[in-house]
């Protein structure tokens, strides 16, 4: 075992703070990391909040992993002490079930993936604890590799915030010639920008927030909607053959519906507290469709840091130190993030 430094929630309602812990030594099939960066995703903030239920606690957040290997153990050849790595949401799945042999472990037949945080070990039934710490032990399966002439600070929100939006764009063979919209301009939005624009749509930033025009733009954007504008709203339905729904909070999702043309496809990937309302008459009238996705699968995420790297697409970020994680997300639920927070691990030590 070895003792690791790393900020933790101790109950839905305290401030994280400092907090030491064990982590396993290597097995044969792990590689061990430093962690250098860990992004803030949304998602922390609903879970070390339990607002989503469940949460286990204590609860180390964090599943936007950059880290450099320390150790590996035998049968690793893939990954090397030196090498710059990340780990997302997951860090194991059964492996045998039909999502997990297509490459599609977020959607494990078998209980669902062993998440990297505020879940369960599969054998040891012992808690996972995330990136807000120095070092992890993570089964090779479960270990990215991230290319060289990336940012690692400015590559830690792929392994969520990019996955997560890459991957439905991608299932849904998003294009040029298309309109996509993307809905709500935070971590995973901005995110979604950068992607759309790079497969050649024409892309739609949908905010509730007025003051965000101009970075919208500048992300790759070619139109900007302030989602409270009716008029803007009415000129542009029937007119999307996307839409993306990164929104963290309760709002109606039968006005962004109201935007796709005939056939055309929303995905919600956001997860607000409470249930949406869908008005049926929404969809049936032109054969919309809505669905959801969930994060991505370990070979699509590989795919999504080479497409980076050879696109020079990478996140916008504000580094932190830890000290500052719980203003980060009093910041994040006020909109005043741009648009990622990270954090140096440094600072932990
Ligand atoms: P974020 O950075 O806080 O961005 C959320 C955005 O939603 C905000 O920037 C804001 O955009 C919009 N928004 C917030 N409150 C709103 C309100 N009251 N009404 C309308 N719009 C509002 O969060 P994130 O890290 O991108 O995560 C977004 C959501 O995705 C979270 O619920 C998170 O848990 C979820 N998530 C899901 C997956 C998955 O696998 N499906 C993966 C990661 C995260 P504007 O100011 O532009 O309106
Ligand atoms: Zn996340
Ligand atoms: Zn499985």
């Amino acid at each position: 075992m070895t003792t690791v430094r790393g900020y933790a929630a101790q109950d839905a309602r305290t401030p994280l703070a400092p907090f030491q812990f064990e982590r396993r030594e290597p097995g044969v099939d792990d590689v061990e990391l430093d962690i250098l960066y860990c992004g803030v995703c949304h998602s922390d903030i609903h879970q070390a909040r339990d607002e989503w239920g469940g949460s286990i606690f204590p609860m180390v957040p964090g599943h936007e992993i950059i880290g450099r290997v320390t150790r590996v153990g035998a049968n690793v050849t893939r990954f090397k002490a030196g090498d710059s790595v990340g780990v997302g949401c997951m860090v194991d799945s059964c492996r045998a079930c039909t999502s997990c042999k297509d490459g599609l472990e977020q959607y494990c037949e078998q209980g669902g993936p062993t998440v990297t945080y505020n879940g369960r070990e599969r054998a040891s039934q012992q808690p996972t604890f995330g990136g807000y710490s120095s070092a992890m032990v993570v089964d090779q399966a479960f270990v990215l590799r991230v290319p060289d002439n990336l940012d690692p600070a400015r590559a830690a929100p792929l392994l969520c915030a990019g996955i997560t939006t890459w991957s439905p764009l991608h299932h849904w063979n998003v294009r040029e010639g298309q309109r996509v919209g993307i809905v709500g301009l935070g971590g995973l939005g901005h995110m979604g920008v950068k992607f759309a624009r790079a497969l050649g749509a024409h892309v739609v930033v949908l905010s509730h927030s007025e003051n965000k025009r101009q970075d919208a733009l500048r992300l790759g954007a070619h139109e900007f909607v302030v989602s409270s504008d009716t008029g803007q709203m009415k000129a542009r339905e029937n007119t999307f053959d996307f839409i993306l729904d990164t929104v963290s909070a309760q709002h109606d999702l039968n006005a962004y519906l109201r935007l796709l043309r005939r056939d055309g496809q929303m995905v919600l990937v956001g997860v607000p507290e409470k249930p949406l309302e869908l008005g049926a008459f929404t969809l049936i009238g032109t054969r919309r469709k809505l669905a959801g996705s969930m994060i991505g699968g370990i070979r699509e995420t590989q795919e999504m840091l080479d497409f980076c790297a050879q696109h020079e697409v990478v996140s916008d970020v504000e580094v932190i130190p830890i000290q500052q994680v719980n203003d980060a997300y009093t910041r994040i639920l006020r909109g005043d993030v741009k648009y990622r927070f990270v954090i140096d691990m440094k600072s932990l030590k």
